[in-house]
Parts: C-alpha cells; sequence; structure tokens
C-alpha cells in the first residue's frame, strides 16, 4: 500500500495504546491493575463542569476563533501573570487541543526540513516522533551518570549547526525529577546565547512534592518577550484532572505564536468550544482540587516509592513531581518490552516500557491510581519477579503458579 514513508517512520502513542489495553482486559473481566496511565483519577472541578454545561445548554457551539476564546485568553494570561510573574498579551497566547498540540504546532512553526531538535532522555514518548512528523530530525541525550538530571555541558554537546531547537520538560516524564534552578537557568541562557528556540514543557509543574516550588523559566529570560525563543507550554489535562477535555496552550513571541495560530487554523480550527469554557472555569474557578490532588499524589508517590525500594535490586530515584516513576529493572531483566509484557501477561499489571521513554532496563509506573492499586501493583509485580517469594499468588480467586522464573 502507497503509504507515505513519513508515515511508516512514525509509531503509535504507546501510552495511549496501553491505556486502550487496559480498558480491553478490564472489559473482558481480567483483574487489571494499570500503573501504564498518564492521568489523575479524580474528579474534573466543579467550576469546569458548571461553565461548560452552561455553554452546551444555549445549544449553540459555534466555530471559536482559531487560537482559542478571549475569555480563555485572558484566564491564560492571569494564570501566566500568577504562576509566571509575567505579563503577556493575547498576541503571546494560542489555545489548543492539549499540549500536545500546542507543541506540534510550534515544531511546525520554526522546523526547516532536517533541522535538529535536542532533548534530554529519559523524555515524553511523542517528543521524538512530533519532531519526526514536522519534518525534523530528534536528537535525545542521555546524562552520561546514569542519573536522570542532564548536564547543560552534555546538552551543549548535542547542539551544532543544525540544531533549532531544545525542548525541556520538568518536572519531568518519565522520571519525576525536576530539573534544577541552576540548570533550567543554563538551558535558557545557552538557548539565548545560541539564538535556538527553548520550548519549556510544564505540564506537570503545578504538582510538585516536599515542598519544593517549581522553577520559574522567565526568571533567567534577558530579552523582551517578542524578541525572546522561549516557548512555554502548559495545560489544564494533569493539574485539573481534565485529560479528556484536551485544551492546552502555548506562551510566546507575537511572530512565533501568529505562525502557530496560522497553522492550527489549517488544521484543526480552534478547540472545541465547551471544552475551552470547561478551561476557564477551571482556570478561574476555585483552586483547591489541585492541592488536593498534589498531596493524594504524594502520599501515593511516598507508598510506591516505598514498595519499590523492599524489592532486591530494583533502583528508584524518588519524584519531585508528576505522577510517575522510572525505576530500573535491569538486575532482572534489560529488554523493557519484554518484561512489560511479562508483568501485563502473567500478572495483569499494566506498565509502560523504558525504551519508549529511551531508557532500557527501566518501567514507567504511574501512581495516580488508589494506594490499594498500587500496593498490590507492586506486589505483583515482586512476586512475578522474585524467585523468593512462594510459588503462588491469588489474584482474586484465581491461583496463579510460577513457572517462569
Ligand atoms: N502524557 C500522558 C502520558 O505520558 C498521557 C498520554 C499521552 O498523551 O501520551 O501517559
Amino acid at each position: 500500500m502507497s503509504i507515505s514513508q513519513l508515515a511508516r517512520s512514525i509509531s503509535e502513542s504507546v501510552t495511549l495504546k496501553l491505556n486502550e489495553t487496559a480498558a480491553l482486559l478490564r472489559e473482558k473481566g481480567e483483574p487489571v491493575i494499570h500503573l501504564g496511565g498518564g492521568e489523575p483519577k479524580s474528579r474534573a472541578p466543579i467550576d469546569a463542569i458548571v461553565s461548560c454545561t452552561a455553554v452546551l445548554n444555549t445549544g449553540e457551539i459555534r466555530y471559536t476563533p482559531p487560537d482559542g476564546i478571549p475569555a480563555l485568553k485572558k484566564a491564560i494570561i492571569r494564570y501566566t501573570e500568577e504562576h509566571y510573574r509575567k505579563l503577556v498579551s493575547p498576541d503571546n497566547v494560542i489555545a489548543s487541543n492539549g499540549a500536545k498540540q500546542a507543541i506540534m504546532v510550534a515544531l511546525y512553526a520554526i522546523l526547516e526540513p532536517k533541522d535538529e531538535v535536542v532533548f534530554p532522555a529519559p523524555y515524553w514518548v511523542s517528543y521524538p516522533e512530533m519532531v519526526k512528523l514536522a519534518g525534523g530530525v530528534p536528537v535525545p541525550v542521555t546524562p552520561e551518570d546514569g542519573s536522570f538530571h542532564p548536564r547543560i555541558e552534555e546538552i551543549a554537546e548535542a547542539v551544532g549547526p543544525y540544531t533549532k531547537a531544545i525542548i525541556i520538560n520538568s518536572p519531568n516524564n518519565p522520571s519525576g525529577v525536576m530539573y534544577s534552578r541552576d540548570f533550567i537557568a543554563e538551558v535558557v541562557q545557552f538557548c539565548e546565547k545560541k539564538n535556538i528556540w527553548l520550548i519549556m514543557d510544564d505540564t506537570y509543574n503545578r504538582l510538585v512534592f516536599d515542598g519544593k516550588t517549581p522553577v520559574n523559566c522567565y526568571e533567567f529570560v534577558t530579552q523582551p518577550l517578542d524578541s525572546s525563543k522561549l516557548i512555554l507550554i502548559n495545560c489544564v489535562s494533569k493539574m485539573y484532572a481534565m485529560t479528556g477535555f484536551r485544551i492546552g496552550w502555548a506562551v510566546g513571541n507575537r511572530e512565533v505564536i501568529r505562525a502557530m495560530i496560522n497553522i492550527q487554523s489549517q488544521q484543526t480550527s480552534g478547540p472545541s468550544a465547551p471544552a475551552q469554557w470547561a478551561a476557564v472555569g477551571a482556570l478561574n474557578g476555585v483552586q483547591s482540587s489541585i492541592e488536593s490532588l498534589r498531596m493524594t499524589l504524594e502520599n501515593n508517590r511516598n507508598v510506591m516509592i516505598e514498595r519499590l525500594r523492599a524489592i532486591d535490586g530494583v533502583k528508584v530515584v524518588k519524584p519531585d513531581g508528576t505522577f510517575y516513576c522510572f525505576p530500573d529493572f535491569s538486575a532482572y531483566m534489560r529488554d523493557s518490552n519484554k518484561l512489560a509484557n511479562l508483568l501485563l501477561e502473567k500478572v495483569r499489571v499494566v506498565t509502560v516500557p523504558g525504551k519508549e521513554f529511551g531508557m532500557e532496563g527501566h518501567l514507567r509506573l504511574s501512581f495516580c491510581g488508589t494506594v490499594k492499586e498500587i500496593t498490590e501493583g507492586i506486589e505483583r509485580i515482586q512476586w512475578a519477579l522474585d524467585p523468593k517469594a512462594p510459588n503462588e499468588l491469588y489474584l482474586g480467586t484465581r491461583k496463579l503458579v510460577r513457572d517462569w522464573l
């Protein structure tokens, strides 16, 4: 079949695929524990629902401007002022179908064919594919010291004459680590010096633990907004548990935002109107749901890390934020696809293979679920891998016998 070479080079989003796999198995009555999911389980804020249903009740759901309704842009401007102490104008803002589309149209707006985009590993699964879709070449940089903290020297080494942009995601999906203030400052300064774009993906920066505060990239920007090549990405998906609404946004200089709007206007038009009104409700409404989610996640993280550390040979870095951790299982199996498949097949635990995030030997485990799911999920993983564990395990009434070790 004549499927384009580009399409053939793009792989399916494994994070989304695994959500489907988990749902299908559950439908069949399988006792699945989904530790692969990238979405909080809490409900969307009531203000989001009220605002969304109010517009639905009018029965008049029309096209919106391609960059979002004025009320949403206003809410984003206020959010940017409150959390980044940065004053921006409507011309500096575009609302998109999730952070995903905001990143995608940004890449379309800045990349020439074969331009390179550098980002640290482990990285979010979609970055390489998005860069390829926009005609660019992904250049992941793996920290040499085996940590999840890249050094600016390593990033600088990967930057060459074809580098057009760097993408930074902190707190990071999948490792959960938050890059240091010094590192963020160095990256901002480096990009300014080299005159390259910096896409700051701040999707998780309201979900930070241990009293830490997220780093505000604008603190280190020396150029006026409309000359700066920093594009800031945010969304309502994670902090308000509104993944299905698909609302994200970008803040940047007016020239790049104009280009992104043109692209989005041809690609999808403005995001769905009810979803935009839901985001307005969330951003302007009572904010307590973020703190309550954050506290739940911090507790879940503690439970998951404690359980993981009890497994012989598993190395895990305690996440500073997000709802993921990225333990190293290479003492048991280096091939992360094989390991994730084994866990799904044998003990019905869904995990995401580290390979998808650019690091073999690891699995991404999500702690969005309940404490019961976390403890039981890790217990099953431990049982599946540890030869010292008793040979039998019950999943409900189903008796499993471990015959693969
Ligand atoms: N960002 C989430 C994840 O990494 C949601 C799925 C996606 O869009 O990749 O699991």
